[in-house]
């Protein structure tokens, strides 16, 4: 059967599958096996086949990325997308998928593989690259970069530099530290109070920022039980643009997100912190398909204050802003319950 994806729905929605190869300790005398791309040929890599249990189910994306397609093909497939936050609009990139699918692979890349970089890295290149070369027509942008990650529907901000100790011991006993309260104005902008804002004139500025952050999610990370799988990681770049020339102005926002790990936690091995984080999980990966889905329906009523996360990019969903999820997949014919999930989440029938 043929799942309906939420490509029929169309809007400023897409959606595009990325199938990460194989690693080398996993089981390859069944690849191939789960999947196949029947339609690659016909509609130049939209389809994937998912075979369980002898039945075969069949999904269609905006595109299909299989195993060894590059970082710099699938940027090629987003750099329009990128290059439109520059040109004054409000876009969201979210990865979505179970732990080892291959999110931070897409939005990160591999540490110490700059061939492999990931999104993240290759937008900001083009952007200050772009940046540069529109000068000449009079264009001048100031760009602004705020990180955080939302655990337990808790914000923390991985840029603050004088973040508590007590902040991060208090998150981990479930009662918040900071209240970093969300709040949106009538120009569509967010403020998040109390969260760090920098602003940025290079790539590699933005590069040792990120790193930054990195270490901050880590420091949690042994703290707080593989915390970095269980956040959401949202990096969001304001950009700010004016002609010289021609007193044009133009507000774009980049929103690149690294969502928490999709797999579904048993109920009953789950107990104290980690069934409140597979809770907080569950909620706020169904309000955001629940806020896409009713957006791609053109509903009136959009569920946004159901979670922290679609609150927080309320004004960057919808409207005419652009969302492009990426649905991560890993291959491992272990994995192929929580493969579906993904497919059917981004196909809604389950
Ligand atoms: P997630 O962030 O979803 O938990 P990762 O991005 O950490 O998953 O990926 C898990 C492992 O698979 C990492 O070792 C990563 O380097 C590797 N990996 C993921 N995607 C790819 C890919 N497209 N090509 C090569 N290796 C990949
Ligand atoms: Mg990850």
């Amino acid at each position: 059967k043929l799942h309906n994806t939420i490509l029929e729905l169309k809007g400023n929605i897409r959606v595009f599958c990325r199938v990460r190869p194989l690693l080398p300790d996993e089981n390859r005398s069944t690849e191939g096996k789960i999947f196949s791309y029947p339609s690659s040929m016909e509609t130049s890599g939209r389809g994937i086949d998912l075979a369980q249990n002898g039945q075969k189910h069949s999904f269609k994306f905006d595109k299909v990325f299989i195993q060894d397609i590059s970082q710099e093909e699938v940027f090629v497939e987003v750099s329009q997308l990128v290059q439109s936050a520059l040109d004054g609009y409000k876009v969201c990139i979210f990865a979505y998928g179970q732990t080892g699918s291959g999110k931070t692979y897409t939005m990160m890349g591999r540490p110490g593989h700059p061939d492999e970089k990931g999104l993240i890295p290759r937008s900001l290149e083009q952007i200050f690259q772009a940046k540069q070369s529109q000068q000449p027509q009079g264009w001048k942008y100031e760009m602004q970069v705020s990180m955080l990650e939302i655990y337990n529907e808790t914000i923390r901000d991985l840029l603050s530099t004088n973040r508590s100790s007590s902040d991060v011991t208090r998150v981990e006993n479930g009662t918040p530290g900071k209240q970093y309260t969300i709040k949106h104005d009538v120009n569509g902008n967010t403020h998040v109070s109390d969260l760090t804002v920098v602003d940025v004139h290079s790539a590699k500025e933005v590069a040792f920022l990120l790193n930054q952050a990195a270490n901050s999610r880590s420091v949690g990370k042994t703290q707080m039980n593989e915390q970095s799988s269980r956040s959401h990681f949202v990096f969001t770049l304001r950009i700010y643009g004016v002609n010289e020339s021609t007193d044009q102005q133009v507000q774009g926002v980049l929103n690149l997100i690294d969502l928490a790990g999709s797999e579904r936690l048993s109920k009953s091995g789950s107990t104290g912190d980690r069934l409140r984080e597979t809770q907080a999980i569950n909620k706020s990966l169904s309000s955001l398909s629940d806020v896409i889905f009713a957006l791609a329906k053109k509903e009136d009523h959009v569920p946004f204050r159901n979670s922290k996360l679609t609150y927080l990019l309320q004004p960057c969903l919808g409207g005419d802003s652009k969302t492009l999820m990426f649905v991560n997949i890993s291959p491992d014919p272990s994995s192929v319950g929580e493969s579906l999930c993904s497919l059917r989440f981004a196909s809604r029938v389950n």
